[in-house]
């Protein structure tokens, strides 16, 4: 079972996500670490617990989630594996980063396109790829059944959706993503969102006042 922690970077608090086996393989999930003293936290959290990063993955590329990918790739060597529908938002990044006035130099490594319903291992763990895009084109998230949570990028927060206003973003297809994919799982698994804190499916089904079915 793999187990997860985690990092808020950026002037946007996103969420970083590693998981890890007993075996300490990890996968670092949205690396926004954009500050030096942020990414010597991210590398300082890896080292300290002997983690050796074995797959970088991307939910979906807006800035705030690839800030670091270029870092974990120069540090560690995993390639970026990404849903196709998302090259294009990936290689927009550095030019909205101008326009928010962060400029980062984007990942240039090779890319692996992830295909959803399909799976990806870290050692014997399974993520299973879901899609659900809406807030962005090609968004995927990762559930990990026998560890009972998903990694959900900007789709469902606590109490909230992601935004559908960005470029490919489209109100319906997030709400459709999040009834067919997240709302199917067991009510008690995790979400672990792109910002803010962990919630469940339970709970959001209940309470989210965008989506909730109750
Ligand atoms: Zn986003
Ligand atoms: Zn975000």
């Amino acid at each position: 079972m793999l187990h997860v922690k985690s990092f808020t970077f950026n002037p946007v608090e996103e969420n970083t996500y590693v998981l890890y086996n007993d075996q300490k393989e990890c996968c670092i999930i949205d690396p926004g670490c954009y500050f030096p003293e942020e990414r010597d936290r991210l590398k300082t959290g890896i080292e300290k617990t002997g983690l050796l990063p074995v797959l970088l993955l991307n939910t979906h590329c807006h800035l705030d989630h690839v800030f670091g990918n270029k870092f974990v790739y120069e540090t560690w060597g995993p390639p970026l594996h990404l849903h196709p529908l998302e090259k294009p938002v990936l290689d927009f990044a550095p030019q909205s980063g101008l326009l928010w006035q962060l400029p980062f130099d984007n990942y240039d490594g090779p890319l692996v396109y992830l295909e959803p319903e399909k799976t990806i291992k870290i050692g014997d763990d399974e993520l299973e790829i879901l899609f659900t895009p809406g807030h962005s084109p090609g968004s995927v998230s990762f559930y990990h059944a026998a560890g009972g949570f998903v990694i959900g990028g900007d789709v469902l927060f606590h109490g909230s959706i992601g935004r559908t206003d960005l470029p490919g973003g489209n109100f319906g297809t997030l709400v459709n993503s999040i009834q067919a994919e997240f709302f199917t799982l067991p009510d008690e698994t995790k979400v672990y969102s792109g910002h803010g804190p962990v919630t469940t499916i339970g709970f959001e089904k209940m309470n989210n006042p965008f989506v909730k079915l109750y």
